[in-house]
């Protein structure tokens, strides 16, 4: 059965054939503007396993890392939907969690770019934090 979530007014839906390939927190500066103040949450899938439809607007630039980072969002309501890295290629996708139907699907597994992070951010003591990124292909800059 196919992993889904949508904006929040409802026009931008998603379907996600694949298993989540993990989730993480990202605190780099990007994010906490898009979050409004704090962290990101995403879950990352394969990109080609995902599919989205409605009126999608996308925002790239070019991110603390370097690689060229779009970000997805709904041009009726606002929401952050995804990010993914158009240079270079291959990475895995960012879905925002909260826009998941089910936020249970997978809690983070780490914090990234925590170096950026106000004083008053909460961290989870258990998860492994990462000043910057990445580390791996799998933990790096969400943008
Ligand atoms: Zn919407
Ligand atoms: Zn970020």
């Amino acid at each position: 059965m196919a992993i889904t979530g949508q904006c929040l007014c409802g026009k931008v839906r998603y379907a996600i054939e694949a298993e989540p390939l993990g989730a993480r927190t990202c605190w780099c500066r990007d994010c906490q503007r898009i979050a409004s103040g704090s962290a990101t949450v995403n879950v990352l899938f394969d990109e080609a396993a995902v599919h989205i439809s409605g009126e999608v607007g996308t925002f790239g630039m070019i991110a603390d890392s370097g690689n060229q980072v779009e970000r997805g969002f709904c041009k009726s309501c606002g929401s952050q939907i995804y990010s993914r890295t158009v240079e270079p290629a291959g990475l895995p996708m960012r879905i925002r969690a909260g826009t998941l139907d089910d936020p249970e699907l997978m809690a983070p597994q780490a914090a990234i770019w925590v170096d950026s992070a106000p004083s008053w951010a909460p961290f989870d003591p258990a998860l492994p934090k990462y000043r910057q990124g990445p580390v791996s292909p799998l933990v790096g800059k969400e943008g």
